[in-house]
């Protein structure tokens, strides 16, 4: 399996727009921030999480020609404002499958309602979806993979994580239910959101990650969602435990 970090910023990314904060002028690539997600490909199958509104420019940069599938953890914009970019796709393979929650799916029908309406009241150049429903303590399938959607907090919003086999993906964590700490069990691979050194209402701090880094112990795991008020990418990564690092950008791993 592989995983491709598409974007790996906070929801205004980095550098912020007009900001002179010493990270944001940073030269160092790293220190460059797209809105978060990730690619997942093993065999012929090729899924993404979560398609914010960097969404283009990564599919771009990746040379991505094909997409399997679009799985949504929450409906806030920095996941879901690239929906309309999925064009393309449509164009080239027909309806896209799209995966979330109940509540997710809604709001992008809302927000995005010419994708939604009936055939024939589509304008022609909209692209079309095929909408199915996650529910927690349901596995899915994607291709030959068992999916496992995992309940996490971001401070009182649902959000869901998701499992891929050895590999797990969870953003915009502030807590997880001890219940659900069992699904995470085994992992080669955790990638998990440190937004930055100060707490913050609905996202684990880097302190709070590493913590619950420790609770799940995978083998490695990738921190993502990150804020300028991380530091820099040099700095931050010298000083972490010795099997976890700082996602960038256009980084891949092989699990
Ligand atoms: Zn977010």
């Amino acid at each position: 399996m592989k995983v491709t970090f598409l974007g790996t910023g906070t929801s205004q990314g980095i550098p912020i727009i007009g900001s002179d904060h010493p990270v944001c002028l940073s030269e160092d690539p790293r220190d460059k921030r797209l809105r978060v997600s990730v690619m997942v490909e093993w065999d012929d199958y090729r899924y993404i999480v979560d398609c914010g509104p960097d969404f283009r420019q990564q599919m771009l940069t990746n040379n991505v020609d094909r997409v399997d599938g679009i799985l949504f953890t929450h409906e806030h914009a920095d996941h879901t404002a690239g929906l309309d970019d999925i064009r393309p796709f449509y164009f080239r393979q027909g309806n896209l499958p799209i995966y979330g929650h109940k509540r997710v799916l809604r709001s992008l029908e809302k927000r995005f309602d010419y994708i939604f309406v009936e055939p024939h009241q589509r304008y022609p150049g909209a692209p079309e979806v095929d909408q199915y429903e996650i529910k927690n303590n349901q596995s899915f399938k994607l291709g030959n993979l068992n999916i496992i959607p995992v309940n996490v907090w971001h401070h009182n919003l649902q959000v869901f994580g998701y499992r891929f086999d050895k590999f797990a993906y969870l953003t915009d964590v502030k807590t997880i239910d001890t219940s659900e700490l069992q699904k995470l069990k085994g992992l080669d691979v955790l990638v998990i959101n440190a937004l930055r050194i100060q707490p913050h209402i609905s996202h684990l701090n880097l302190e709070e990650a590493l913590a619950l880094i420790e609770r799940i112990n995978p083998k490695k795991a990738y921190l993502t969602h990150i804020s300028h008020m991380l530091g820099f990418h040099a700095k931050v990564e010298a000083n972490l435990p010795n099997n976890v690092f700082l996602a960038f950008d256009n980084l891949t791993i092989e699990i």
